[in-house]
C-alpha cells in the first residue's frame, strides 16, 4: 500500500481524483436526471455510513487520491452531512476536498459545511428563469437556490462555481443570461452537455446544445471568449477567459469533445459500488469487503482492478453505446 504508482491503469492514466455519492435521494426532479413520479431509491441500510466512506476514503488517498468530490443524488438532504466533511477534510494527504449540489438547501447548510472545512462547492444553476427552473426540475425552488449561492458567497466560498446543464430547444434562452450572471458575480459559470444518463431514456443526439455553438453565442452577445490553453488538461472543463477580463467560462463537452484520454476520475456511489467511468456498464462492490473482515490490503488491491480494468473511454459516439442501468442521480454526477 502506499504506492501511488497502483492507481495507474492500461492506458498510463493516474488517478488522484475520486467522486463520492453521498446519497441517491433528491429534493428535486431535474427531468435529465430523475424520473417524475415513483422513484426507486436504493433502501436505506444499503447506503454506506459515514464511517465507511471514511474509511474507503483514508485508503484511496494511502492510493493516491488527492481530490475528492463529495455529490448525490443530492448531498444536502443527507442528514448531518457536515459531519462527514468534517471527517474528511481532517484525512491528511486529501488536499482538494469539494462538494457539488443542487443549492436548495444551502441556505441552512453553507455554514456549518464551511465551519466544517469545506471551501469549494459547485451549484447546480440551468436557468435563471422561474418557469424554466419549474419545467426542468419540477420543483418551485428557485428563490432558495439564488438564496443559497448569495450566502456561500457571504461566507467566503472560494471557488464557487455555477453547474447549468445545456439542452437544445430548452435552455438557450438561459446562456446569455446566466454569462452575463457569472461576470456580474465573479463566478464562474460550466457549461456541460446533455449526457445520456437520464432515468426516462429522453436523451437525443440532437437535444445536446453543444460547448461550441455556446462559446458562439456568449462572444457574439456578451464578451469574446478565449480558450485557456491546458490550464489542465485532466480537468474534464475547457476553460475560455472573456477578452475584457471579465472572468472565466468553463465548457463540460462530454459528448462533442470527449475528455476520456485525460480521465483521473473514479467514483463510488452511495450503495459502496466502485466505478471506473460516469458509463461503465459494470460496478464493483466494495460495500460487503467495508462492512465484512476484509483488511485495508485487501480493499487495496480491489481498488487498483477496477481501475487497472478501466476502458480507454466512453462510447457515446458510437454504435455500440450502451446507457449505463444506473441514471445519473443513482451514479452520482
Ligand atoms: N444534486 C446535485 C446537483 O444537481 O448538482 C449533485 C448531483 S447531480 C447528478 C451532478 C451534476 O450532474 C449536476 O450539476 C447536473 O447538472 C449534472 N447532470 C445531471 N444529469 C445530467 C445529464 N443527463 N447530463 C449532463 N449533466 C447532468
Ligand atoms: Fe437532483 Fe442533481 Fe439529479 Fe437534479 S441533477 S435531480 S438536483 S441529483
Amino acid at each position: 500500500m502506499g504506492n501511488p504508482a497502483q492507481l495507474r491503469d492500461t492506458f498510463g492514466r493516474l488517478h488522484d481524483n475520486l467522486r463520492v455519492s453521498v446519497t441517491d435521494r433528491c429534493n428535486i426532479r431535474c427531468y435529465y436526471c430523475m424520473p417524475e413520479h415513483e422513484v426507486q431509491f436504493v433502501p436505506r441500510e444499503e447506503i454506506l455510513t459515514f464511517e465507511e466512506i471514511e474509511r474507503f476514503v483514508r485508503l484511496a488517498v494511502s492510493l493516491g487520491i488527492r481530490k475528492v468530490r463529495v455529490t448525490g443524488g443530492e448531498p444536502l438532504v443527507r442528514r448531518n452531512l457536515h459531519l462527514l466533511i468534517r471527517k474528511l477534510a481532517a484525512i491528511p494527504g486529501l488536499t482538494d476536498l469539494a462538494l457539488t449540489t443542487n443549492g436548495v438547501l444551502l441556505r441552512e447548510q453553507a455554514e456549518p459545511l464551511y465551519e466544517a472545512g469545506l471551501r469549494r462547492i459547485n451549484i447546480h444553476l440551468d436557468t435563471l428563469d422561474r418557469n424554466r427552473f419549474l419545467r426542468i426540475t419540477r420543483r418551485d425552488d428557485f428563490d432558495r437556490v439564488l438564496e443559497g449561492i448569495e450566502t456561500c458567497r457571504r461566507l467566503g466560498y472560494d471557488p464557487i462555481k455555477l453547474n447549468a446543464v445545456a439542452v437544445k430547444d430548452l435552455t438557450e434562452p438561459d446562456v446569455v443570461p446566466l454569462a452575463r450572471f457569472g461576470r456580474e458575480k465573479n463566478i464562474e459559470i460550466r457549461f456541460i452537455e446533455f449526457m445520456p444518463l437520464d432515468a426516462q431514456g429522453l436523451w437525443l443526439r440532437d437535444k445536446v446544445l453543444l460547448a461550441d455553438d455556446i462559446v458562439q453565442t456568449i462572444s457574439s452577445e456578451v464578451c469574446p471568449l478565449i480558450e485557456i490553453p491546458d490550464r489542465d488538461p485532466r480537468a474534464p472543463a475547457t476553460e475560455y477567459r472573456y477578452a475584457d477580463g471579465g472572468g472565466t467560462v468553463g465548457f463540460i463537452a462530454s459528448i462533442s469533445k470527449p475528455f476520456c484520454l485525460n480521465c483521473n476520475r473514479i467514483r463510488l456511489t452511495a450503495d459502496g459500488k466502485l466505478r471506473y467511468c460516469l458509463f461503465a456498464i459494470e460496478e464493483t462492490d466494495v460495500k460487503g469487503l467495508l462492512r465484512g473482515a476484509a483488511t485495508e490490503e485487501e480493499i487495496a488491491r480491489i481498488i487498483a482492478e477496477v481501475v487497472a480494468a478501466k476502458w480507454e473511454g466512453h462510447e457515446v459516439n458510437t454504435a455500440r453505446f450502451v446507457a449505463p442501468p444506473r441514471p445519473m442521480y443513482a451514479i452520482g454526477g
